[in-house]
């Protein structure tokens, strides 16, 4: 049914097209072509314009039967991204030269690609297939933050977005960023160091104390940068740090969250004294913001039945298990899409030894047909 060349031709064509976040124009039109010659029927939101971007994110809606089913890719890649020269040896794909190869996410896209011309070809009934192609994942989930889901209607769906073949992703954290300025007062560290208050020394009273790193089994924390001061003989009036806290539990990341605030509060407080006959405290700003929200799909959920049932009439295991990181499928869950991850058998990402095997796409490309068929089985008309 699968037809490898054609699949890793599709894979060749996509991984040569430059598509770093917000500059992902040449794709998205490569993209809207290809997905109309299917018989879709091309959409794209105005997620571009507002976070300065060549283009929205796109759907593309294939007609079937029944209640329908989202896929969910990403079109943009990290860098370096330009002038990618994929080579194929030996059935495994990839890049020539100092660049990423690109399977994160566009092994996901050749697959779902493929999947659509197996439908077609072999007249496969299928429910409604909404095709989400996400720009911006790659810098923070941007284009999912920004999609415009009056633009779909499935409450269930599946993301090509993880390493790994018979994977599947039901579980990842939610994560807050932090973000503290801790404001002191400057002053002659030789002549008066007295009456100054150093940002720095509050800062390092504030993160001593502080809970990081492995928090538990579900839950961990970090301070990533740091930066302040102005010179070695001038006590620093201002530091800003920015961390973050996850967990796949909501009441322990809500906890880590105010243990991180509360540290700095704490250590501002401690700082009081008197300066010229005032008392003189340093101040702290602090910046939570919710990056993204829990993914936690029931391991009894109907998508997971319906993986799991494909997968065994293809003969297969599935490993369903939980990742450490957020994805575009904790936005599609938050917004009560019922979404899980499905490895798309890219290695390496994020590196120029990136790679992916013809045969890996492929065994993919056959779970998500025996999936998408099941799913239009029993549907309505
Ligand atoms: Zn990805």
């Amino acid at each position: 049914m699968i037809d490898a060349a054609r699949l890793a031709a599709e894979f060749a064509r996509m991984a040569a097209i430059a598509s770093p976040p917000r500059r992902e124009g040449g794709m998205a039109r490569y993209l809207a072509d290809r997905f109309r010659s299917l018989g879709a029927e091309i959409v794209f939101d105005d997620a571009g314009s507002r976070v300065g971007g060549e283009t929205g994110n796109l759907v593309a809606r294939f007609p079937g039967h029944g209640e329908a089913l989202m896929l969910s890719v990403h079109m943009d890649t990290v860098e370096p991204c330009h002038g990618v020269e994929p080579v194929l040896k030996d059935g495994i794909f990839t890049s020539a030269g100092e660049t990423i190869l690109g399977a994160d996410d566009k092994a996901g896209i050749a697959e779902l690609i493929e999947a659509i011309e197996v439908l077609r070809s072999a007249a496969i009934r299928h429910p409604p297939i909404e095709v989400v192609v996400t720009i911006c994942e790659e810098i923070g989930l941007v284009g999912a933050k920004h999609l415009d889901n009056s633009l779909l209607t499935a409450r269930r769906g599946l993301a090509l977005d993880t390493s790994g073949v018979d994977l599947v992703i039901h579980r990842a954290p939610a994560a807050n960023k932090l973000r503290f300025e801790i404001t002191g007062r400057e002053s002659h560290a030789g002549i008066a160091p007295e009456k100054g208050l150093s940002a720095i020394e509050i800062a390092g009273r504030a993160i001593a104390g502080m809970r990081l790193g492995r928090i538990d089994a579900e839950t961990t924390a970090n301070l990533g940068t740091i930066a302040g001061g102005q010179a070695t003989n001038i006590v620093a009036r201002s530091v800003i740090v920015e961390g973050e806290a996850r967990s796949h539990d909501a009441a322990k990341l809500a906890a880590q969250t105010a243990h991180m605030v509360d540290c700095f509060a704490a250590a501002a407080r401690a700082s009081a004294r008197e300066i010229d006959g005032q008392t003189v405290e340093a101040q702290v700003k602090t910046a939570v913001v919710s990056d993204y929200p829990l993914m936690n799909v029931p391991l009894d959920a109907p998508i997971l039945a319906l993986l799991q049932r494909a997968s065994s009439n293809l003969g297969r295991t599935l490993e369903i298990r939980a990742a450490g990181g957020g994805s575009d499928a904790n936005i599609f869950n938050g917004h009560g899409i019922e979404t899980v991850i499905v490895g798309t058998g890219m290695t390496d990402v994020h590196t120029v030894n990136e790679s992916v095997k013809v045969a890996d796409m492929v065994r993919v490309a056959e779970l998500l047909v025996e999936t998408i068929r099941l799913a239009g089985e029993g549907g309505d008309g």
